[in-house]
């Protein structure tokens, strides 16, 4: 459609009856001027409470549900009358209470079980999303302007991966034709929760934590927009995390590949999945502040013309590396990581880096502190004979890591950069334990002891003139 203009508001951004007032102000001011579609997030922490009363179901814990769900309740209460004129709230109530007691069926049936299947959490999960969409639809509705809110599972038509779904997109265009566009052109404002989507059949799948982002992101591309907004609770993407790097600098201007590379290596402000589906149509991003919306933000574009040297560098903490090493001359150091790697993929565990040695053909890869268990589980059992048989040496952990990436275009070509990020590095004494650098060269991905973090990402900030002041030479 022609200038739409999407908008997604994340958990801050609708976290209580005011913030989904501000919300709701902030898309009414762009609609004089262009079509606004909503895609919100849940009230924040509801996903995380959603998903705790599930892991109670599975224990038969009903005390620790009970409690989760007055929570869960209260909170959207509490929105509900602090956000609607009194004479909706007896309606409002009700819509709440039905989708809560969805919720609660759920979970009552993981309880009986003890399970808790990704297919059942799918469906509950996203409850968070369609409460905070029906209190903003109703919210604008009382304001005098129309609008609906729309589940995307009607819309979004996604494979059949639980818990972290992938849009199939011809299909989901056609939905959003039928189902939103038509609202667009009535003047409607659509409210679509983020988070969720369904298979063709129908069965409800999640986009993976986080989300939302992504979801608008699909509903973007599926509508042609001219622009998506992100809001966020922060002023933009930055060249580093703020509390770690006092002189960090929001960015104005970044390319999707280095959105893409700094949200998968981190950076928290963009669900790193966000930007692919905007690639073909070229569609621009705002990453902007609801709580602070006068200041400019980050313009996210598919390509820059200035070529800026290293432009941020992310760190995460909570990872794991893995190592992997065949003992036995036969066996074919090949076959060993394609096995692992296949049954990584198979196990859905994302590889945040991997790196392999010619010599003993031994090989690690880096993993989110959270998917550790599950991805070493998936490799024991993939090569459960070699192991037993002593062919391959145990899988060995190291916890003690930290992940750090250095993005920017730039760096392309560059070739005094790498030292330079490793001299400043090796300064402050981290050891460094294992290195990628994306075929992209986009990124220098670098592994160290989790102790050094902090200080490799303050000294490449520094040494790579990432922070405030703009006289330093950055190309160098
Ligand atoms: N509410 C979901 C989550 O917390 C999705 C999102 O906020 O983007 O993961
Ligand atoms: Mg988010």
């Amino acid at each position: 459609m022609k200038d739409l203009l999407v908008m997604k508001f994340g958990g801050t951004s609708v976290g209580s009856a005011e913030r989904m007032r501000a919300a709701a102000s902030l898309a009414l001011a762009e609609r004089p001027r262009r079509p606004v579609a909503m895609v919100v997030s849940a009230m924040s922490k509801i996903t995380d409470l959603l998903l705790d009363t599930m892991r109670h179901a599975e224990a038969g814990d009903r005390a620790g549900m009970a409690r989760n769900l007055a929570a869960l309740r209260a909170r959207h209460e509490d929105a509900c009358r602090d956000l609607l004129p009194a004479a909706r709230h007896a309606p409002v109530m009700a819509a709440i209470h039905k989708l809560i007691a969805d919720f609660e069926r759920i979970t009552g049936g993981m309880a009986m079980l003890n399970v808790r299947p990704p297919r059942s959490v799918d469906e509950a999960v996203a409850t968070g999303e369609r409460l905070s969409a029906l209190l903003i639809s109703e919210h604008l509705k009382a304001e005098g302007i129309p609008a609906a809110m729309i589940d995307a599972l009607d819309v979004v038509v996604t494979d059949a991966v639980f818990g972290n779904a992938s849009p199939l997109m011809e299909p989901t265009r056609e939905k959003a034709r039928q189902r939103v566009l038509p609202l667009l052109e009535k003047g409607i404002l659509p409210v679509v929760t983020g988070f969720n989507g369904a298979t063709a059949d129908g069965r409800p799948t999640t986009l993976g934590r986080g989300g939302s982002d992504f979801s608008a992101s699909i509903l973007a591309a599926a509508l042609d927009a001219s622009e998506l907004w992100i809001w966020t609770d922060v002023d933009g993407i930055m060249s580093a995390d703020p509390r770690l790097v006092p002189d960090a600098v929001v960015l104005d201007e970044i390319t999707y590949a280095e959105a893409a590379e700094l949200a998968y290596n981190g950076a928290k402000v963009l669900h790193a999945r966000t930007l692919a589906p905007l690639v073909e149509k070229r569609i621009p991003v705002w990453s902007k502040n609801s709580f602070a919306p006068e200041k400019p933000g980050t313009r996210i574009v598919p390509a820059s013309s200035a070529s800026t040297g290293a432009r941020a560098v992310t760190s995460m903490p909570k990872v794991a590396l893995v190592s992997l090493e065949p003992l036995s001359p036969e066996l074919s150091g090949a076959q060993i990581m394609a096995r692992s790697l296949d049954a990584l993929a198979h196990a859905n565990v994302e590889v945040l880096g991997l790196t392999s040695s010619g010599y003993r053909q031994n090989f690690c890869f880096l993993v989110g502190e959270g998917e550790l268990e599950r991805a070493v589980e998936a490799v024991e059992s993939a090569l459960a004979l070699e192991l037993a048989h002593g062919y391959v040496k145990p899988v060995q952990v190291d916890g003690n890591v930290g992940l750090l990436a250095v993005v920017g275009e730039g760096m392309q070509g560059k070739p005094g950069l790498a030292g330079r990020v490793f001299t400043a590095i090796s300064r402050e004494a981290v050891n460094v334990i294992a290195i990628a650098q994306g075929a992209s060269e986009l990124t220098i991905a670098i592994v160290v002891r989790r102790d050094g973090l902090e200080k490799a990402v303050r000294a490449i900030h520094a040494e790579c003139g990432m922070g405030g002041s703009k006289s330093l030479d950055v190309s160098r």
